[in-house]
């Protein structure tokens, strides 16, 4: 799990807000964590990649589920209904899904691509948000 930023952009009450005394960051299971040989959908890491989205204020790309109020990013195809596997098919406009975002629950192998409204809203959080803006500086960077 991870925690959204708490910010100004549209659709942040969708993210998983910590509470007044609550940690922020991201929770993952060991066996998410980089590529691996066990048998599931998400073996090559794009776990942590999908959560990191939401730390940085994205949301799923069907959002709440509804046509019109979606994932607040334009250039990605509104979709209403949670978005699995590996097979695209037509959203709300009759648009394909974009199957290979990081922010659908797609299977790893093909999760390859943010949006340039998705890079906006995290470059949006990095600049903005007291707590996520000390990533830009972080030494961990200098390596
Ligand atoms: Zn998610």
């Amino acid at each position: 799990m991870a925690s959204g930023p708490e910010t100004d952009l549209p659709g942040t009450h969708l993210l998983s807000l910590p509470g007044e005394d609550d940690a922020e960051g991201i929770l993952i299971n060991w066996i998410h964590f980089g590529e691996s040989d066990i048998e599931c959908q998400a073996r090559y890491g794009r776990t942590l990649t999908h959560k990191m989205g939401h730390y940085l204020s994205l949301l799923h790309t069907w959002g709440s589920g509804n046509c019109e109020l979606n994932d607040y990013c334009n250039d990605t195809p509104a979709v209403d209904v949670t978005v699995f596997g590996r097979n695209s098919f037509e959203g709300c406009s009759g648009e394909f899904v974009m199957i290979s975002n990081y922010m659908n629950y797609s299977d790893d192998e093909i999760m390859n691509i943010f949006t340039n409204n998705q890079v906006d809203r995290m470059h949006y959080v990095l600049n903005n948000h007291m707590g996520r803006n000390s990533l830009m500086s972080s030494p961990a960077l200098e390596q």
